[in-house]
């Protein structure tokens, strides 16, 4: 899938997801050789919101991308819109790491970030799976 095409259907999971608050939401996508804001060795796709504007950047993994059919790549956009629907919960979760020592603060956020992923991966299949039937295919 071309970077184009790819925004596309980002517009698009964004205008149906939009009762999650997405719709307004500028989101800025690249093209990268390794998505950086993650930590998970070959991942797909990553976002950074910013924290003070719904402005998101999204990386994309270029191998990945060109080499992925259109339900795999919707999969995975759906992830990383309900990731960025999450930004506020996120940040007041994290606030608490402020207050605890080391390595408490280690453990919550790998505790965290491993029940986020499969709590935010549920929620989008299950997203997919119910919208799938009324999916415009491009
Ligand atoms: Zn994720």
């Amino acid at each position: 899938m071309t970077l184009a095409a790819f925004k596309r259907r980002v517009a698009f999971w964004a205008e149906r997801l939009k009762p999650l608050g997405l719709a307004h939401w500028e989101i800025d996508i690249e093209v990268v050789d390794e998505p950086s804001p993650s930590t998970l060795y070959g991942a797909k796709a990553a976002v950074t919101c910013s924290s003070n504007y719904d402005l998101v950047w999204m990386e994309v993994a270029e191998g990945w991308l060109h080499d992925s059919d259109l339900e795999e790549i919707d999969k995975v956009i759906m992830h990383e819109l309900i990731h960025v629907a999450m930004r506020d919960l996120d940040d007041s979760i994290h606030r608490v790491t402020q207050y605890l020592g080391e390595p408490a603060v280690s453990v919550w956020k790998e505790e965290l970030r491993h029940e986020t992923e499969g709590f935010v991966d549920r929620i989008a299949r299950t997203l997919y799976l119910t919208s799938r039937s009324n999916v415009v295919q491009s």
